[in-house]
């Protein structure tokens, strides 16, 4: 049995995950919430200052305004679409049959407007463009939503549902690249006080095919994208637990966000991986909350 798999059969053993039979879908304990939401709040006290506009969006996002964002290009293979039934009674009728003798009753499934969310931030740019030129000051926005990927993975770090807590911010150049080294300090000092050790080095995205391929390559060459990194199940291949990207402007020029004098606004954006970081937590202090050391179960507590 491999380290990994060993890991998650702890977290179900120990009742902080629940198994639903789908890899990278578990339902999490009272202490495993607990954990994130004290997290949560620690995130606030670093954050609070700083005035962001707090936004709650679900975890399904406008399937137009998906499209428009151009993540199928991208990203075609960790996308998730809603379907439903949309037929008559002999439809219906039909579904049940299929339903019973085993045959692949999804395929009459029709598309809804609704796809899920890929990452926290993908419903903001659309809505706050609606609203015309950021003020002088930029904006500052507070986020945190349920996304999907499809990456099955029997790494429970690795899930299909989870939440990502992020803060965006939308200015000039200097002014997010600012925020973005901001978080990156903030992130590191953070975990030093729930006695997580962590490195940051540059990420890219994994995007599709040979043409991502490139895109991989500008993102690292261009340092747009880095993550903090905490040994959950390999010291080898340490877990992402926030990411840092500088989008340059390329979100303000596809959903025509403008700053106050009508140039493009450049995006940042600052991802918390929550379920993450509650499981280096749990690796590296214990399963058991109560045994956490001292530091640490102050900095989340008090
Ligand atoms: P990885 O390289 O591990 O796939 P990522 O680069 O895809 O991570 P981002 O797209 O930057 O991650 O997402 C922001 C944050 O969300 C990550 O830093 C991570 O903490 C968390 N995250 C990403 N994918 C998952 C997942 N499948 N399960 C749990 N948390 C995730
Ligand atoms: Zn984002
Ligand atoms: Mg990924």
């Amino acid at each position: 049995m491999d380290m990994q798999t060993s890991f998650l059969d702890r977290l179900f053993e120990s009742g902080l995950l629940i198994d639903t039979g789908v890899d990278g879908l578990y339902g999490r304990s009272g202490q495993f919430e607990e954990v994130i939401t004290a997290f949560e709040r620690l995130i606030d006290k670093f954050g609070g200052a700083d005035g962001a506009e707090a936004m709650r969006f679900p975890p399904g996002m406008n399937r137009a305004l998906f499209e428009k964002s151009g993540y199928m290009k991208s990203f075609p293979q960790l996308a998730g679409t809603v379907h439903s039934f949309c037929g008559s009674e002999l439809d219906h009728m039909n579904l049940l049959q299929c339903m019973e003798v085993g045959d692949d009753w999804t395929k009459g499934q029709e598309a809804t407007d609704i796809v899920l969310t890929p990452a926290a931030c993908y419903p903001l740019y659309p809505t706050i463009a609606k609203r015309g030129n950021l003020p002088a000051k930029g904006g500052l926005f507070d986020l945190q939503s349920y996304c999907f990927r499809h990456e099955p993975s029997k790494d429970p770090a690795r899930q299909q549902l989870f939440r990502m807590r992020e803060y965006v911010c939308m200015g000039t150049e200097s002014h997010v690249t600012d925020f973005r080294q901001r978080w990156m300090d903030r992130g590191v000092e953070m975990m030093k006080q729930v006695g997580l050790q962590v490195v940051i080095d540059v990420a890219n995205d994994p995007f599709f095919g040979r043409a991502g391929k490139m895109m991989v390559n500008n993102q690292r060459d261009q340092n747009l994208k880095f993550e903090l990194l905490i040994p959950i199940t390999s010291t080898a291949n340490p877990t992402a637990c926030m990411s840092f990207n500088y989008h340059q402007d390329s979100f303000g020029q596809k959903w025509d966000l403008n700053l106050e004098d009508g140039s493009v606004a450049h995006t940042a954006c600052v991802g918390f991986g929550l379920e993450r970081i509650a499981l280096a937590l749990f690796h590296h202090h214990g399963l058991d909350v109560k045994e956490w050391p001292a530091n640490a179960r102050k900095a989340l507590w008090g």
